[in-house]
């Protein structure tokens, strides 16, 4: 171990403990190899480095020294940080400092973290790929050419690269565990209501959860065990104890059912098919079963998904109107075409004519054109896609056809898993159907970009917990995940069996190359 970086936090936090590691020496080599690779990766849309040593220096005055003391966090752009720039990826929110902090960030502070903002995303969660944020894509720490995998590629990539020690990322419909698995590091979306969605800016909230992106499983258990609880400030949080996911990581899986779904095939990568069939080989050699189980509406989890996380954020981003956040078009009210005919307006309404000022004026401007100039140019054209998406499946006349249909499709997905954990402890699927593609590769193609979720999307329309561990390597020498999923609050099921099999392999030791190389050199020669 050459570098601080490259410690695991709990390493980090032994060695903190220990005495054997200043906090701030561990800051500043996170920082230099954010200075170092950043600038190729952009897992970061900013890094403010004096202010992140002040804070250190504040928190190790004063700060709580808890779990996570003096250890280097990055959290998503999407969970409000007190004063720090906040934007969820996008232009329309560009400029936003909330003035609270999300419960997620408060418990972190609480137990001594370090706070690294602003990992990169997709706009509002967006994606599957991190191409839509407006800061510029961030590219994959394995092959620069390629996608990190979305939405939470940021914090996927910073963790892979050592640019922080571990992360937060969210999920809705695969964003944890996508990235995690393109980027060969661990991630969890846990039961929806384990962790509190307070201060979490919301893009589907029956589905949306925060969850941790790290480096081996052990972390995973810990920055789990920080977020996770009843939170009087999110009625959908669950009043259900935390149990000690650390110290119960170890506890024997002897006996552990695995449940094997026959899963649609199509689109499924066959080095992906064979890595998952390896990992089940693994999970028989340390004493647990096999069996068949059943999902027949897992086919249906895409179309179900896009209308209701749709509709949701439809509904969620309509309160984005240049009023009370963010971006706000700098002519308001002043539509496409159209010139300013005077500078002074009366009782709120301007006029204007079109260009060339020759025929009377056409148009009274309105705060309805203030709307729609700030949201046509605070969103991207995936948001505006699934604003117009969502604004027509819940629109009357449609409502009982797309999204009534789509809760009842819902229901039934929910029922297979319910029914599949009668028979198992955790289902065994591949995370994605493919390891990382290239950059560019599916941004024109909305559909394709859809499909990369479909082993994903499931947990999350069922509420169920679910983790993707790297379990091999392709041709190319990409990183491949698995993933398994547990019945309702199965997280610590879920980290055990992973645990289990993390001892058992190697996969997690893998690193990409970029780490210790000169990242010009890198990116010329991939
Ligand atoms: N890729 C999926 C989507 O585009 C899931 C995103 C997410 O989980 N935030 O909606």
């Amino acid at each position: 171990m050459s570098r601080l970086c490259e410690l695991t936090m709990h390493e980090a936090r032994a060695r903190i403990e220990q005495g054997g590691c200043d906090p701030r020496e561990l800051l500043r080599d996170v920082l230099d190899q954010i200075e170092r690779l950043n600038p190729l990766l952009h897992a970061y849309i900013a890094v403010d480095r004096r202010r992140l040593e002040a804070a250190l220096d504040a928190r190790l005055r004063q700060g709580p020294r808890g779990r996570l003391f003096g250890i280097p966090v990055t959290v998503k752009d999407n969970l409000c940080v007190q004063d720090e720039e906040t934007a969820c990826g996008s232009r329309i929110l560009a400029g936003f400092r909330p003035p609270y902090h999300a419960t997620a960030i408060d418990r972190l502070l609480q137990e001594g973290a370090v706070i690294i903002p602003r990992a990169n995303m997709d706009e509002f969660a967006f994606g599957s790929s991190t191409e839509t944020s407006y800061f510029g894509p961030t590219k994959n720490p394995w092959d620069p050419a390629r996608v990190p995998g979305g939405s939470s590629g940021g914090s996927a990539t910073a963790v892979a690269a050592d640019l922080a020690l571990g992360a937060l990322g969210t999920d809705t419909g695969g964003s944890i565990r996508q990235p995690a698995s393109f980027c060969g590091v661990v991630g969890l979306k846990p039961t929806y209501g384990r962790v509190s969605r307070y201060g979490l800016i919301a893009f589907a909230s029956s589905l949306d959860q925060i969850g941790p992106i790290t480096k081996d499983v052990t972390d995973c258990a810990l920055l789990l065990s920080v977020i996770a609880g009843h939170d009087p400030k999110d009625s959908t949080s669950a009043p259900v104890d935390v149990p000690d996911y650390v110290g119960r990581l170890s506890a024997p899986i002897r006996g552990f059912r695995i449940g094997v779904p026959n899963l649609p095939k199509e689109g499924l990568d066959e080095q992906v098919g064979r890595a998952i069939e390896e990992a089940t080989q693994v999970f028989q050699r340390l004493g647990c079963s096999t069996v068949p189980v059943d999902l027949p509406h897992i086919g249906s989890s895409i179309a179900t998904y896009y209308v209701v996380a749709v509709a949701e954020a439809s509904s969620n981003l309509a309160r984005y109107d240049g009023v009370q956040y963010g971006y706000r078009a700098t002519e308001p009210g002043y539509p496409r075409g159209f010139v300013w005919r005077s500078q002074t307006c009366g009782g709120g309404r301007r006029e204007c004519r079109e260009p060339g000022g020759e025929r009377p004026p056409t148009h009274t401007l309105s705060l309805l054109d203030m709307y729609e100039r700030t949201r046509d140019e605070g969103f991207g054209a995936e948001a505006k896609r699934r604003i117009i998406l969502g604004t027509y499946v819940l629109s009357r006349g449609y409502y009982d056809a797309y999204y009534l249909q789509g809760m009842k499709v819902r229901t039934l997905i929910k029922r297979d898993f319910d029914e599949a954990f009668q028979r198992c402890d955790a289902v065994v699927l591949p995370t994605s159907p493919t390891p990382a593609f290239r950059l560019g590769e599916k941004l024109d193609d909305p559909l394709q970009m859809y499909l990369s979720d479909i082993y994903t999307i499931s947990a999350n329309l069922a509420g169920v917990p679910a983790i993707s561990i790297p379990c091999g390597s392709s041709r190319e020498g990409l990183p491949i995940g698995m993933q398994l999923v547990a019945a309702p609050f199965g997280e610590e099921a879920l980290l055990r069996a992973a645990f289990a099999y993390e001892q058992a392999t190697e996969w997690h030791h893998q690193t990409p190359a970029i780490k210790g190389s000169d990242p010009v050199g890198q990116s010329h020669g991939s």
